[in-house]
């Protein structure tokens, strides 16, 4: 797949994110245009604005709809910014080519619907448009769904395609709006190295003082770009103004960015690998062996008519385990999870020795 390609933040080389920038919502004319044009003076060169906002209950403001193409014209003509829109149906669709916008993004309520993606997949092939299409995770750490939502699209023809990580709903408490939980988009790029990764960090972080932190992890991971939102007065905006800061501030944020550089550091990097990869080489041999005795224990078990799962034993284990891996400056939590894991697969293979 081709790397999607943009003009960048500011005139340094490459390897500076793209960004995206604009308010939630385009609320009013003046509000898109205002916010459009302070944020070309700050540099930046695609604007964001949603015109069909997926509410989480009826009542909130749904969006201009239609009518605020005709705004996001404007802002292409008098500002030459690219123009982008979130879409979730054919009518969306449209629009939105008729209308002549740069680029879409499908939000993260509707990339968890199949027949949705599916419905503008069919939609956008009708029109024969390779648009540039970003798609924002499920709202549930669902990787496969996220891919298949990309692959529908790619189905439709459409080869100018990237993901924005936006985080998940939890019910685990979180000092952020949506768990960040990197392992998903960093596993996606694994999964498709060549897919553009943006990360949105006013979503994920719901509130505006974690919008530069989040940026700034986002680039220690690689990601390519950012879509953030910014509002010319976001104490008034009519949706997320918890987390929209103003353009001046996001050139502020993007400024302060540090983008490392990647060919500089290739040759300790590689060493480093080096010792990952036999420091796990190292740690399946040993997983290995300890299996191994797991199924010795098993068959002594069995042998003597003793149950598999003796609690009282185990929870003791974890519980020292989990002190002394903090003791050694690792995270108690992580380490509860790795014991967790093991000795769930022990008990399965004592289990197996069991049935034979
Ligand atoms: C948005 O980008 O304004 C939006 C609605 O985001 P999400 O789909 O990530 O909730
Ligand atoms: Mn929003």
């Amino acid at each position: 797949m081709e790397k999607l390609r943009f003009p960048f933040f500011s005139d340094a080389a490459d390897r500076r994110p793209a960004v995206i920038a604009g308010p939630c919502s385009a609320e009013t004319e003046e509000q898109t245009l205002d916010t459009a044009r302070q944020l070309v003076a700050a540099g930046f060169r695609i604007f964001r604005a949603g015109l069909w906002k997926p509410r989480t209950k009826p009542g909130g403001f749904e969006g201009v709809g239609a009518a605020g193409i005709a705004w996001l014209q404007r802002v292409k003509r008098e500002t030459g910014m690219y123009v982008a829109t979130e879409v979730a149906t054919r009518e969306h669709v449209a629009a939105v080519l008729e209308g002549g916008i740069d680029l879409l993004w499908i939000g993260a309520r509707t990339s968890a619907n199949p027949f949705a993606v599916q419905e503008i997949a069919d939609a956008l092939q009708v029109f024969g448009a390779d648009i540039p299409v970003l798609v924002k995770n499920p709202v549930s750490p669902d990787l496969e769904l996220w891919i298949g939502a990309i692959e529908r699209l790619r189905n439709a023809g459409l080869s100018r395609l990237g993901a924005i990580h936006r985080g998940f709903t939890s019910a685990e408490k979180s000092v952020y709006r949506n768990l960040p939980m990197w392992s998903v988009p960093i596993e996606l790029h694994r999964r498709m190295p060549q897919l553009p990764l943006f990360c949105d960090p006013s979503h994920i972080g719901g509130r505006r003082d974690a919008v530069a932190p989040l940026a700034q992890q986002a680039m220690d991971l690689g990601f390519d770009g950012l879509i953030v939102e910014a509002h010319a007065y976001p104490d008034a905006a009519w949706s997320d103004k918890e987390q929209q800061v103003t353009p001046l501030e996001l050139a502020e944020i993007c400024r302060r960015l540090v983008v490392r550089e990647g060919a500089e550091t290739t040759e300790s990097l590689d060493s480093l690998r080096g010792e990952i990869d036999k420091l796990d080489d190292c740690l399946l041999d040993l997983l290995a062996r300890r299996m191994h005795v797991a199924r010795d224990i098993g068959r002594y078990k069995k042998e003597h008519a003793m149950p598999v799962l003796q609690a009282a034993r185990y929870e003791a284990l974890l519980a020292r385990r989990v002190a002394q891996a903090e003791e050694l400056g690792m995270d108690g939590g992580f380490m509860r999870r790795v014991l967790q894991a093991v000795h769930e697969e022990s008990v399965r293979q004592q289990m197996e020795k069991l049935d034979e």
